[in-house]
């Protein structure tokens, strides 16, 4: 299969079905992190990069051949290789995904192209958005997160602020934490700022654990992330 992976059983969602709105990792961001290694280049222009006709024809023999999980499954998400809002076709695919499966649909976005109100209208019928924030300080965010050009931070969380207004489902901000980067407290007091303003319904802190795309990145010790899940209040979690 090219646009399906799992499905996965979580805490946070139950089970869900992944699906990739690209064959191959494209991204907007080039995160030190990133579990699908350095492609070593960035891509800014949104378009087509898979159709959702492709996409619902192999969710349509995923579902034939798994009746039994299809029964039991929770979610279907909107993420795998790369950043799926890259996807023109993210609007049409969503509906088309609810209209077959009848199931809840969540979307994972790295929040890059969230300063776009045709991205946020495009995702609006989604019911969970998982967007990223690494960092609030430009310097941080370009080492953290190695963005394209065309990435800017700015339009980034005025985007997460605007999508908040727009948007009637959930919002689960989430952070990836990576040791020495952005796991200062002063740069955790300038976060919790701008969280404040965007107003998710959750924060998810996260820190690397599986092999990233550079070496030398190294997850945040368990008592430092107690810390900052502290700083950050009652909506932060550690998952
Ligand atoms: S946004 Fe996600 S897919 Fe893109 S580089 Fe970062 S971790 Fe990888």
């Amino acid at each position: 299969m090219k646009y399906i992976y799992g499905p996965i059983k979580s805490r946070r969602l139950g089970l869900s079905l992944g699906l990739s709105l690209s064959p191959d990792k494209i991204c907007n961001l080039d995160c030190i992190y990133c579990q699908w290694g350095s492609v070593g280049k960035t891509f800014a222009e949104r378009k087509k990069y898979a159709s959702a006709d492709k996409i619902i024809s192999e969710l349509k023999s995923w579902i034939q051949n798994n009746p039994q999980e299809f029964k039991e499954l929770k979610f279907v998400t909107l993420s795998g290789l790369g950043e799926p809002t890259l996807n023109t076709c993210i609007g049409e695919l969503i509906d088309q995904v609810k209209a077959l499966t009848g199931c809840r649909i969540a979307v994972i976005t790295n929040s890059a192209l969230l300063g776009d109100p045709l991205v946020r209208k495009g995702i609006l019928k989604a019911d969970l958005i998982v967007p990223s924030l690494d960092a609030v300080d430009p310097r941080i965010f370009k080492q953290i997160d190695r963005p394209d050009a065309a990435v800017k931070l700015n339009e980034i969380i005025d985007g997460l602020i605007a999508l908040r207004k727009e948007f009637h489902g959930k919002i689960w901000l989430e952070i990836m934490l990576v040791a020495g980067i952005n796991d200062d407290f002063g740069h955790i007091e300038k976060l919790k700022n701008v969280i404040q303003r965007i107003n998710p319904d959750k924060i998810q802190l996260n820190s690397p654990v599986r092999s990233t795309a550079e070496k030398n990145v190294f997850a945040v010790e368990r008592g430092r992330l107690e810390k900052i899940k502290e700083v950050l209040g009652d909506k932060a979690e550690i998952v």
